[in-house]
């Protein structure tokens, strides 16, 4: 059977090695990189996603800020309130929690922050930045990310490997394929993207050495399309159902992957589960941009 790739592990390791930098940049240069999280509303699912952020931040010795602003603020003063952050001296990273409510253009308010305090490497700039690739990256978008390093510390080959990402979004699929392309370390591979369009999924995704999925639909991938000995990266996070958990007593979601995980774990060389797979990487990314902010500002990246 495969070996898991767990997320929950690598962040762990992740985590350990930001707050270690953070204590040396602050004990030479007497400052930590800051945060600030802005949240519009009250979406259950925001809050949720929003307090883990800054828990973590905290847990990594981050200064931190957590703008919560009501459901009807205007745009304008939404853009007021992140051109503030983006003069603070003190803020390296600006992180505007999506979804934004109707009456605001979400593209607006994240073009409008500094292409350098964009911390989830969403502003064009960034983009463009990927597409360049190589020193010209400043804040790759943090699943992504997340989901590259997964590989690297899993020791998986990635140069000369066939990659098929299966999925076209600006979040995952497009950003994945661009950075597995490129030169360089964790890279240097054959990438082929697969969508809703593509003739022959099975044929593609079956000569994956690496197979990505990020298309939201539970169990898609079939043991069958699984090249034996591939590494299967399920970026997938489908609600399938609800149960009650064990440990609180509260109501939870069934989650599953893409991926049909115990039939393909008999294939696949090594797999990532979900839970427990990419989802844990994507705030550890969001730790490491911001960090990387600092340096960048510092001149020590
Ligand atoms: P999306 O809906 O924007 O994009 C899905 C892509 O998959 C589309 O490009 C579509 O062409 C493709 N697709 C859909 N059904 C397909 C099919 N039957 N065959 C081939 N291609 C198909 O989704 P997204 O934002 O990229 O997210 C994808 C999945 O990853 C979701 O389940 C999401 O919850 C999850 N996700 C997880 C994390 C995380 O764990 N941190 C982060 C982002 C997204």
């Amino acid at each position: 059977t495969a070996t898991l790739i767990k997320g929950t592990v690598i962040r762990e390791q992740i985590l350990e090695e930001i707050t270690a930098e953070v204590k040396q940049i602050k004990e030479k240069h007497g400052v930590v990189p800051g945060l600030v999280t802005i949240l519009v509303g009250e979406s259950p699912a925001s809050i949720s996603y929003v307090t883990l952020k800054i828990k973590t931040a905290h847990r990594v010795g981050f200064k931190e800020i957590q703008d919560n602003q009501s459901v009807d603020i205007s745009e304008a003063d939404l853009l007021a309130l992140i051109d503030k952050y983006n003069k603070d001296e003190s803020i390296n990273g600006i992180l505007v929690q999506l979804p934004l409510p109707k009456h605001i253009d979400e593209k607006k308010v994240l073009n409008a922050i500094d292409p350098d305090k964009d911390v989830d490497g969403f502003h064009p700039v960034n983009v463009g930045r990927l597409m360049i690739g190589g020193d010209e990256v400043k804040f790759p978008p943090c699943t992504p990310a997340g989901i590259q390093e997964m590989i690297v510390r899993a020791g998986v080959e990635t140069s000369g490997a066939e990659v098929v990402v299966v999925g076209r979004s600006n979040i995952v699929g497009k950003p994945i394929a661009n950075m597995m392309v490129q030169k360089g370390p964790g890279a240097n591979s054959t990438v082929t993207i697969v969508h809703t369009r593509t003739k022959d999924l099975a044929a593609h995704c079956k000569r994956a050495d690496i197979l990505i999925v990020a298309a939201g639909v539970p169990d898609l991938v079939k043991p069958e399309w699984i090249k034996p000995g591939a590494c299967v990266i399920d970026v997938g996070v489908n609600r399938v159902g609800e149960k009650i958990s064990e440990k609180t007593g509260k109501k939870i979601a069934i989650l599953k992957g893409d991926v049909d995980f115990d039939a393909a774990k008999e294939i696949a060389g090594s797999i990532t589960p979900v839970p427990g797979g990419v989802g844990p990487m994507t705030i550890t990314m969001l730790m490491l941009n911001t960090l990387k902010s600092l340096k960048f500002k510092l001149g020590i990246a």
